[in-house]
């Protein structure tokens, strides 16, 4: 059987792996991070992200130091999707015999560039050689117990929100395919993760969290499996930036199927009381509500002009 009729890349991991029976295993599959018990006030946070040349990145596109730094940020933001911060670092590589010493050193400076960004050390990694240039990276980090936020903590009449604007990621490889080299490319070449001190302000007023790495849509789907509920998200209502909603008429495109089905933003999604807005405002503000946690038997629609539809799923590297 293929993996796109099974259902795709979820449900293979879904039908391949199982509950961890070690009782130091808080989360084992299942959310942005393991994670494990690891002193009385805190767990220990792991994530692993791999990038692979000419699906993550194209060499005739990325710099080496956008590869390397985008690699970094990926990872960072699944630490803080869990309300934790980043400490160190493994990198794994297998790279092509022509590779050369030059665009690994310029790879490694924007690893380092991001990884001082959010203060994670590299202490780590392996290196082989391989058809194609693979790299995968560990985090590991930590967090506070009473700050752990999962992806199965919503409830239903929780408002869910976003940070910043959607869609830009997409924007720009829709640009890039097309040719364009320069203008608003960068959501796609340089995305920027949140920082710690961001998603821990969320984190003290929130319910669930999850970054954004294949698309709102399929986040707020993960959200509603994980924590038994359904959800509506309002399309009129997701942020766009001005420079996404340019491109996407450009293109003759409508800017929100970038933001619900595109992926790798690197924004947080959210789900809160609605009573602790306000708090959250007086500490952080760069967020938007998109829509709602709905019970169960409610499904998991969006409202566009006033109509329910029913939401499909985002990115998926095995769909057909
Ligand atoms: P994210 O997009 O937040 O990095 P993923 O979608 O990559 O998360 O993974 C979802 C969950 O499935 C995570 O808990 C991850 O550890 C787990 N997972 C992914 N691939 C595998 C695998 N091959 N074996 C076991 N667990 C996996
Ligand atoms: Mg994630």
């Amino acid at each position: 059987m293929r993996i796109a009729e099974l259902g795709g890349e979820f449900a293979l991991i879904k039908r391949l792996t199982g509950e961890s029976q070690d009782p130091a295993v808080i989360k084992g599959v299942g959310d942005d991070c393991a994670v494990v018990e690891y002193t009385q006030e805190k767990y220990l946070l792991i994530t692993v992200d791999m990038m692979v040349e000419d699906d993550h990145f194209t060499l005739a596109w990325h710099t080496p130091f956008q590869i390397g730094r985008k690699l970094m940020e990926s990872n960072v933001s699944d630490i803080l999707a869990m309300g934790g911060s980043p400490s160190w670092a493994f990198l794994s590589l297998s790279l092509k015999t022509d590779t050369t010493v030059e665009f690994m050193e310029e790879l490694y400076r924007g690893l380092y560039d991001s990884a001082a960004r959010h203060e994670v050390s590299l202490i780590g990694g392996d290196t082989t050689h391989g058809c194609e240039m693979t790299l995968s990276l560990t985090v590991i980090g930590e967090v506070e117990k009473s700050m752990l936020r999962l992806r199965s903590d919503a409830v239903p009449g929780d408002f869910i929100c976003v940070t910043g604007t959607l869609g830009k990621s997409e924007a720009g490889l829709r640009l890039l395919k097309r040719g364009v080299r320069d203008g608003y490319v960068q959501g796609h070449l340089e995305p920027h993760c949140r920082t710690r001190e961001e998603a821990m302000a969320i984190a003290r007023h929130a319910h669930a969290m999850i970054d954004v790495s294949d698309g709102l849509g399929s986040e707020v789907r993960h959200i509603c499996e994980e924590s038994g509920t359904g959800a509506q998200i309002d399309w009129e209502r997701i942020p766009i930036s001005i420079d996404t909603l340019q491109m996407a008429q450009l293109l003759q495109e409508e800017s929100q199927e970038y933001a619900l089905y595109g992926g790798e933003d690197f924004e947080l999604v959210f789900t809160i009381p609605p009573e602790n807005i306000a708090m959250l405002k007086e500490e952080f503000s760069d967020f938007t509500v998109v829509g709602e946690i709905l019970p169960k038997p409610e499904g998991l629609h969006r409202l566009k002009e006033g109509n329910m539809v029913a939401m499909r799923g985002g990115y998926d590297h095995f769909a057909s």
